[in-house]
């Protein structure tokens, strides 16, 4: 049986990608470490957000590939959906990863405890399981879940968050999507290439509104392309159940549909956590506030992932873990740049970016030059039959037209989720337009198009001007 008392080096609450990372990079160091999960370690990410959401939009590609065989001279019949099997396909693939993920912390000699855990004062932690830890560091982990809004609380019958949508045995025929942020047109997306008809509604003027707007009105137009309805500047929503349907007003309009989707972002999970003054700042809207080290108003206690404001990514949570373990270490470390963090949407078509957007960097008070390269000048685009797309590279203007320092890399199109990484590096490591232009990029490839956008900077493109 577990001590009722045990002290660690660090003992991390939640066990999602930043609690984890955070055990695993620890472990890895040589310190002593456990985390406490209520639930499942993994966390969002693999249970019920990156993970599952991805492999359904694959299913979504699968359908689309096998509808469109015919013109690749591969006759088959019209493909249709069956999606509890997608839903069983899912959930194997998410098991398989917990169980690796498992085997990896175990291996690690990481000590899990299956629990609830507040902080209470004095770094102790204590565990539902009637336990306290106590630990030299403690690393808040605690992660977020779905926000709704007033009137589209989950009801069981229509009204669905993100966690329910990855749940479902069976497709809507119709559904409203409210909120055009990442995860909404992740849906969106995927459901309308499965045949659903989808209304995605939308508060601020764009969709997908942290990228450059060129890029959000390629997924918008694509979108449209497919069926979609798409409206914007939406207000005054509510909804009106009836039997099997229910109906979505807004100012100015109407839908009526299977289920809807509430999409609106996602709020902190710190209720509860703290017992007593533990002396950790939290803001006015439940956010852990931490400095660029992670570290949080009370000595020894950090904070990292999407239970504090900075952008709530998987990645970003692993990048947080391992700076607050590097500051427990007291080893050097560089603080995050969150400006120039990599960002992917996994859309059709897919969305990836890191660093400024044109306008972001204006605003910035860069003066800027900027190419954008269309997919359907790549061979390999037209040969896989997806062109639509764009590379747009946002460069500093040395004042001849021709680019300098590359700010920002935003791609629309084929597979770009899996082109960012060397666009991520190139506006990491503040690299040059002249510098980069230099590599040679593998024909023919999608990637390309990165090259050759970046060469036409220089002032002398291949096939760009
Ligand atoms: C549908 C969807 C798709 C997404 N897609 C992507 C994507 O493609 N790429 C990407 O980078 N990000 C994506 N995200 C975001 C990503 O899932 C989160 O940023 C990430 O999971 C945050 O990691 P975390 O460790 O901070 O928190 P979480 O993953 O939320 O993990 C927190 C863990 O802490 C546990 N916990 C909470 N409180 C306690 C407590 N008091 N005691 C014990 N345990 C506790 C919870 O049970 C949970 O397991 C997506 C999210 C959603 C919802």
């Amino acid at each position: 049986m577990r001590p009722l008392a045990e002290h660690f080096d660090v003992v991390v609450i939640g066990g999602g990608p930043g609690g984890y990372a955070a055990a695993l990079y620890g472990a890895g160091a040589g310190l002593k470490v456990a985390v406490v999960e209520k639930d499942k370690v993994g966390g969002t990410c693999l249970h019920r957000g990156c993970i599952p959401a991805k492999e359904f939009l694959e299913t979504a590609h699968v359908y689309r590939t096998v509808a469109g065989a015919k013109e690749f001279g591969v006759n088959s019949d019209q493909p249709v959906v069956d999606f509890s099997v997608s839903q069983a396909r899912k959930q194997r693939v998410v098991d398989t990863q917990w169980k690796g993920l498992q085997s990896t912390m175990k291996r690690r000699k990481i000590t899990t405890i299956n629990g609830y855990a507040q902080l209470a004062p004095n770094k102790i932690v204590k565990v539902s399981d009637g336990s306290d830890l106590t630990a030299d560091n403690i690393i808040l982990a605690a992660g977020s879940t779905p926000r709704t809004i007033p009137g589209f609380e989950v009801d069981g019958k229509f009204v669905m968050t993100s966690d329910e949508v990855l749940a479902l045995d069976e497709l809507p025929s119709s559904v409203a999507v409210i909120g055009g942020g990442a995860i909404g047109c992740e849906f969106a997306s995927m459901m309308s290439d499965l045949g659903v008809k989808v209304t995605l509604l939308e508060a601020l003027p764009k969709i997908l509104a942290g990228c450059d707007a060129d890029v959000a009105d390629v997924v918008v137009k694509s979108f449209k392309k497919r069926g979609m309805d798409v409206h914007v500047g939406v207000s005054g929503l509510s909804h009106k159940p009836g039997k099997s349907t229910t109906t979505v007003t807004w100012d100015g309009g109407s839908v009526e549909v299977e289920a809807i989707i509430v999409s609106v972002g996602r709020k902190p999970a710190t209720d509860g956590l703290f017992l007593g003054d533990t002396g950790v700042a939290v803001n006015d809207r439940g956010y852990i506030e931490v400095d660029e080290w992670m570290q949080t108003s009370a000595e020894g206690i950090w904070a990292i992932g999407d239970c504090v404001p900075t952008a709530q990514l998987a990645h970003v949570g692993y990048a947080e873990a391992m700076l607050a373990i590097k500051g427990i270490l007291g080893e050097d470390a560089t603080p995050i740049d969150y400006n120039a963090v990599p960002w992917c949407i996994y859309t059709h078509p897919e969305v990836a970016f890191a660093g400024y957007s044109e306008q972001a960097a204006k605003d910035a008070g860069y003066k800027v030059v900027v190419k954008k390269g269309p997919f359907s000048h790549v061979g390999r685009a037209d040969i896989i039959g997806e062109t639509t797309g764009i590379v747009k590279v946002i460069a500093e203007d040395q004042g001849d037209g021709t680019g300098g320092r590359i700010l920002g890399v935003h791609m629309v199109g084929p597979w770009v989720t899996e082109q960012l990484g060397q666009a991520y590096l190139s506006v990491n490591w503040q690299a040059t337009v002249d510098e980069v232009a230099q590599f040679i990029q593998p024909h023919p490839s999608l990637s390309e198009l990165f090259g050759e956008t970046v060469l036409a900077l220089t002032g002398r493109g291949l096939l760009l001007q």
